[in-house]
């Protein structure tokens, strides 16, 4: 977690949020205990998995992919582990069985 958060004495009455969009200082993905892997092989770019994720973590990044069968993606899927808490909604929504969750090693 990064030092720049407040302490629990500096957050303000009642949790408000002072400052609209801070979530993204919050790096819950230090939370996890299992991290999805995704096999990009077996992976056929539906974004289930970016429609399901609850922490916006599946990022559509823009490297195409060849698979070893020729199919062609102009665009592949990845996880972004910063934010990723684990939960395996992703995994357990995915039509291609195309992600993995592997116990995390820290
Ligand atoms: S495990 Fe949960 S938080 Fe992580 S990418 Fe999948 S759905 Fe999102
Ligand atoms: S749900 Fe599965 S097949 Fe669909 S984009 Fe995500 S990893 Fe790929």
């Amino acid at each position: 977690m990064s030092s720049e958060l407040p302490t629990w004495k500096e957050i303000p009455i009642a949790g408000t949020i002072l400052e609209p969009g801070n979530s993204v200082k919050y790096k819950t993905g230090d939370w996890r205990t299992f991290r999805p892997v995704i096999d990009q092989e077996k992976c056929v770019r539906c974004l289930f998995c970016w429609a399901y994720c609850p922490d916006a973590a599946v990022k559509i990044v823009e490297k195409p992919y060849r698979t070893q069968s020729g199919r062609e993606y102009q665009f592949s899927v990845e996880i972004d582990y910063d934010y990723c808490k684990g939960c395996g909604i992703c995994a357990n929504e995915c039509p291609a069985k195309a992600i993995q969750m592997v116990e995390e090693v820290k």
